[in-house]
């Protein structure tokens, strides 16, 4: 009987073997995946950071370009200032010229109607009159004098009003090329303005693509981290299951020497128990040398590996494969009321957490029969158990629910065969293996 037990576990150890060196490939391959991700999120913050620089450098040319807009907008305000002082200025020489002229018009007629009325009188009346009402020749010429420094002294107005007319004339001339030459400068400045806000709006949109960019570039690496976080955590719930492999091996060897001393000493005991009855014949001795034997040699039944148990009751609602034009990478278990999720397979708890999609959802890493499994369970209300923990089939793990991306209370049961990833390429469809 110890020898028969003895060859079983010989034959166990066989595939467990196998099982660590596949879990240990696999553990490589998660390893190389995390390290292909980790350059992915080192490319994601180096261009971060780039991203962040080009933004540092177009807020800096905004700013002076803001500067440059202010400066601008002053000196328009300026000109226009100057504008309207130098249109005063302009429309008071127009007076002051419309006066001259009106003095000049007057004094005009004036001289006109003296020079009339002197052709009149066939001469000029007003001095004729003055010079022949002298009463002396030294009284004449002092009024030939007079009459002389009277027309001197109208040709001497005349002449100056001229001259002043003349003069505002002039400036008003200057002050209006003066004023086209402000306005063709507020032009140049309202053009220079208007071009200056034209590259603050392109350096605002590229501002507003660089941030969006930026945005997109982190969320990238948020994913990557995701990633990251579920591979690390699946490494290190496949060294646990190689541990645990490793101590179910180490006990297996145990037994079986213990099984090997065992029939050894069976061996030996009959031998003597055959040489005693040939000696003496006595029987009684025997049976109650073989008891203890007996006692410890019957292994621990093997826990049902490669056997999968249905994760939840209810009904089976949706299939695995297409669906609404997407694929369904899993199959959903529907039902109302209280239904606690139990784990489909013994195995260890690779990550326990809430997903903005899955919601409250627990992944579970298993080695069967040399095959690494990954199991989730979504959408549940609650979940009991802690990443890293230990499960075994049938332990309930959670409580269905509809959290994260669900309509109505279901449980999202997915079943991959070897680790989980982003694209789900390892999905299969669990119906065939997993009992529904
Ligand atoms: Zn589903």
């Amino acid at each position: 009987m110890s020898l028969a037990a003895g060859v079983g576990l010989l034959s166990i150890a066989q595939p467990a073997n196998a099982s660590i060196n596949d879990m240990e490939n696999k553990k490589h391959q998660i390893q190389q995946k995390r390290s292909n991700v980790q350059s992915g999120i080192n490319k994601a913050e180096a261009a971060i950071k780039n991203l962040q620089g080009q933004q540092q450098s177009v807020a800096g040319k905004i700013k002076n370009l803001t500067n440059l807009i202010n400066e601008t907008t002053k000196e328009i305000n300026e000109k226009t200032d100057k504008i309207s002082e130098t249109k005063v200025e302009i429309a008071e020489l127009r007076k002051e010229i419309e006066i001259v002229k009106e003095r000049m018009a007057q004094r005009e007629a004036l001289l006109k109607e003296r020079a009339r009325a002197m052709q009149a009188s066939g001469g000029n009346a007003d001095y004729l009159e003055v010079l022949l009402g002298s009463k002396s020749f030294g009284d004449f010429l002092e009024r030939v004098n007079a009459v002389a420094t009277i027309m001197d002294a109208d040709q001497e107005i005349l002449r100056q009003q001229e001259e002043d007319k003349k003069k505002l004339e002039s400036d008003q001339k200057q002050l209006e090329t003066k004023l086209s030459d402000l306005e063709k400068m507020l032009s140049d400045l309202q053009a220079m303005k208007a071009q200056q806000k034209k590259q603050v709006s392109q350096l605002s949109a590229l501002m507003t693509q660089l941030k969006h960019k930026e945005d997109e570039t982190h969320s990238h690496k948020m994913d990557l981290k995701e990633q990251e976080e579920l591979l690390s955590a699946q490494e290190s719930s496949i060294q646990q299951a190689i541990n645990l492999e490793k101590t179910r091996q180490a006990e297996l060897a145990a037994a079986r020497k213990r099984a090997a001393e065992e029939a050894r000493q069976q061996a030996a005991l009959a031998a003597r128990q055959a040489a005693q009855q040939k000696a003496s014949q006595k029987t009684e001795s025997k049976a109650v040398q073989s008891a203890p034997a007996q006692s410890s040699s019957a292994p621990a039944p093997a826990v049902s590996s490669g056997s999968f148990t249905r994760p939840a009751a209810g009904t089976l609602s949706s299939n695995f494969g297409a669906r609404w034009g997407t694929k369904h990478m899993g199959v959903d278990i529907a039902g109302p009321g209280y239904i606690p999720i139990v784990a489909a397979a013994d195995g260890v708890v690779s990550r326990a957490y809430t997903s903005s999609s899955y919601g409250n959802v627990v992944f579970i890493s298993h080695s069967i029969n040399g095959q690494v499994y990954t199991t989730v369970y979504a959408h549940m209300q609650s979940f009991s158990v802690s990443t890293g923990q230990v499960v075994a089939k049938g332990q309930q793990i959670g409580v269905m629910g509809s959290t994260g991306q669900s309509t109505g209370q279901h449980l999202h049961f997915e079943l991959h065969k070897g680790s989980w990833n982003a694209a789900k390429s390892n999905a299969v469809n669990p119906v065939g293996i997993v009992p529904f």
